[in-house]
């Protein structure tokens, strides 16, 4: 597979365009607020980054139509791929932890709440988005507070104070904002965010420092697509090695 093959959409399989359909339908800037308030409290559950890794195991992502393999192989891979090119050890770590977010399916929230692109919520739906028709059917779509390029917000207020669509990326940020250095925070919080790394979507809203977050979430990206079609990692031999990284940051239990 080249590069250009990845995140193609237009031959996607229909359970691709069936999430996506559900997401962009459902996403209200509403429902993000309630989700990330219900959420922040941390009170779910309390585990260690590796738990939450083996709990991952058996789910697929239903919006990503380049792997079918497991979460904690594509955790794995992501992070062998950044320890491969001598990256520091926080960075390596961040390529095991950036999709634990994803343990909300586990907690029973549906696929279309859990994965896929996020995008801005409280402003304009930009055609940069993937399947950006399905938007029609989102009630914030006829509401005409949010139908400007800023809608809600101020020209430049930045990144971290707009509402993104509810998901992973946020879940793990909220979980590990504690642990980890800014730069590791911002490639998890951002990682789906397609719109806003990889076009010029949402340039009146970035604010002081965010354009330096966003190289460090292109930088991570690369390894997040492409050591999708490395061979399979060996769990079991690189679980010691995980152990240990995660220990010096996390400790054996925290909250979810
Ligand atoms: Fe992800
Ligand atoms: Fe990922």
């Amino acid at each position: 597979m080249i590069d250009d093959d990845y995140r193609d959409y237009d031959r996607a399989d229909a359970h691709v365009r069936r999430f996506y359909r559900l997401n962009h339908e459902r996403q209200t800037l509403d429902f993000a607020r309630e989700r990330r308030r219900h959420y922040a409290a941390l009170n779910t559950a309390r585990m260690g980054i590796w738990e939450a890794c083996e709990t991952l195991d058996t789910l697929v992502d239903d919006s990503d139509p380049d792997t079918g393999l497991s979460q904690i192989e594509h955790c794995l891979q992501t992070a062998e791929g950044i320890r491969r090119d001598g990256h520091p050890d926080w960075f390596v770590l961040t390529g095991l932890v950036h999709d634990l977010g994803k343990i909300l399916c586990a907690f029973g929230e549906p696929q279309w709440a859990v994965t896929g692109d996020t995008f801005v919520l409280g402003c304009a739906f930009p055609d940069a988005i993937v399947y950006p028709e399905y938007f029609a059917a989102n009630p914030d779509a006829a509401d005409a507070r949010y139908n400007t390029p800023v809608g809600i917000y101020e020209p430049g207020c930045g990144l971290d104070n707009v509402t993104l669509s509810w998901g992973h990326d946020e879940y793990m940020y909220l979980v590990a904002r504690d642990y980890l250095p800014e730069p590791a925070l911002a490639m998890i919080r951002y990682h789906s965010f397609y719109p806003g790394h990889s076009t010029d979507a949402y340039r009146e809203l970035l604010g002081p420092g965010d354009e330096e977050r966003l190289q460090w979430v292109r930088r991570f990206n690369r390894y997040d697509l492409y050591t999708k079609h490395d061979s399979p990692p060996d769990i079991d031999a690189l679980r010691p090695f995980y152990q240990d990284l995660i220990g010096s940051y996390f400790p054996a239990e925290i909250a979810w």
